[in-house]
């Protein structure tokens, strides 16, 4: 099979040498003819050198998206093998977990396939024209490797608009799939992976439920801030935590949640309210001149959503950030824990960092790191591709 080259422009190759699977359209020089919108590629330098094969699509700001370094054919032994061995390593790095992200698209070689698996159902994301046309070879794919129940589709997010495709969910093989049971660490969560239902789960923090749930033993008062379907609340309430107060925005997320701390009998041990934490905060921390906040929390979890999906905005998402920790510090008590999480790309470590011990000093705080979290290992991180690191937290003590 011949297939048309893709030529980049002079200095446009390094980051791909480097290992970053994206070609914009900006970077290419020529296509040596024209191609349709789907079909694999090969990209070489200005030289002719060859950098690696992938999808093309015109439509896209991103023309190529590479599969491999060298010539592949995207066919069943190809899927096979690259989903067989997301799949090693979510065994390896993740034993006796049942549910999990199998497929993180850069993170396993695969741009623009995700797949989730719940148990004995997946659910899949497809967010490229390349993968969309090879959708149904995928699809047998996962049906040889884990035999599922079911496969879902929930391609219903905004970023297919930028390769030209339409949303598309529903049921794809198997039986009709409602309300299932997700166990993450033995908690059970009640979870609708139906159409028109925005549940579903953050496998992301998997790792990270279990971590604060073991510094929350012995703990009288936790807080859960932004607890969508109660992850943290519950693994804290689990842990042995006397009292867990979780807060989150939406009605829906906090009646889910209630479900699923009684579907775990723990129920008598955590509330869930729903509130804007911004709100909540500010009137617990505001208190005339002669009076004092009362610091009552020995652990308090704040993991909210991406404040930013861009550059731009990042400024603006700092100011959040710092709101919620300058008012957390001050509801926590001196050798109370806090636990501290930022999903934005664009935040990094160290910004994040920075943040927090701004808040700490304007609250004449000192805080003292005991751990540092990141996304669970079903999340890869390639560190040649910055675009997969997301998910990073840290674990403090406030030592006065
Ligand atoms: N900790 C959760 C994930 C949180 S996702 C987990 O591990 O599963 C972010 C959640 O914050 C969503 O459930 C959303 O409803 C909620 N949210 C967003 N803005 C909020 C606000 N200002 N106040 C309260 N909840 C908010």
């Amino acid at each position: 099979m011949s297939l048309v080259s893709v030529l980049l422009k002079p200095g446009e190759a390094d980051r791909i040498v480097a290992g970053h699977p994206w070609i914009y359209s900006n970077s290419v020089l020529r296509l040596t003819a024209p191609v349709t919108d789907g079909d694999l590629v090969q990209v070489k330098d200005h030289r002719q050198r060859l950098l690696g094969t992938g999808f093309y699509n015109s439509r896209s700001k991103i023309v190529v998206r590479l599969l491999d370094r060298d010539r592949i054919e995207p066919n069943h032994s190809f899927f096979r093998q690259r989903i067989g061995a997301a799949l090693a390593h979510r065994q390896r790095w993740m034993p006796g977990t049942t549910s999990y992200r199998l497929v993180n698209a850069e993170s396993d070689f695969l741009s623009g396939l995700i797949v989730d698996r719940y148990d004995d159902v997946l659910v899949i994301q497809i967010s490229s024209l390349g993968m969309e046309l090879r959708k149904s070879t995928i699809v047998e794919v996962l049906k040889d490797l884990l035999d599922p129940r079911a496969i879902l589709e929930r391609s219903d997010t905004a970023s297919r608009k930028f390769d030209g495709l339409a949303e598309a969910q529903g049921l794809i093989w198997g039986e009709p799939v409602g309300e299932i049971e997700v166990d993450l660490n033995g908690i059970r969560f009640l979870t609708n992976l139906a159409e028109g239902h925005k549940t579903g789960m953050y496998l992301d923090q998997q790792a990270n439920y279990a971590a604060v749930g073991d510094l929350a033993k012995g703990a009288h008062e936790v807080l859960d801030c932004f607890s969508f379907a109660g992850g943290f609340a519950l693994h804290a309430a689990r842990a042995g935590a006397k009292r867990v107060h979780a807060l989150d925005q939406s009605a829906d997320a906090v009646a889910a949640a209630q479900r699923n701390a009684a579907a775990n009998g723990l129920a008598d041990r955590v509330e869930f309210e729903t509130a804007n934490v911004f709100d909540w905060l500010k009137a617990r921390t505001a208190v005339g001149p002669s009076e004092k906040v009362i610091p009552r929390y020995d652990l308090i979890i704040l993991d909210p959503p991406s404040f930013t999906r861009n550059r731009s905005s990042v400024p603006d998402a700092l100011r959040g950030y710092k709101e919620i920790h300058l008012r957390a510090l001050r509801l926590l008590k001196p050798g109370g824990l806090l636990s501290t999480f930022c999903c934005s790309h664009h935040v990094d470590r160290v910004l994040f960092e920075d943040v927090i011990l701004a808040a700490a000093i304007d609250t004449r705080v000192i805080l003292r790191r005991v751990a540092s979290h990141s996304q669970s290992p079903d999340h890869p991180v390639v560190p040649s591709i910055p675009e997969t690191e997301y998910l990073k937290g840290f674990t403090y003590e406030r030592v006065a």
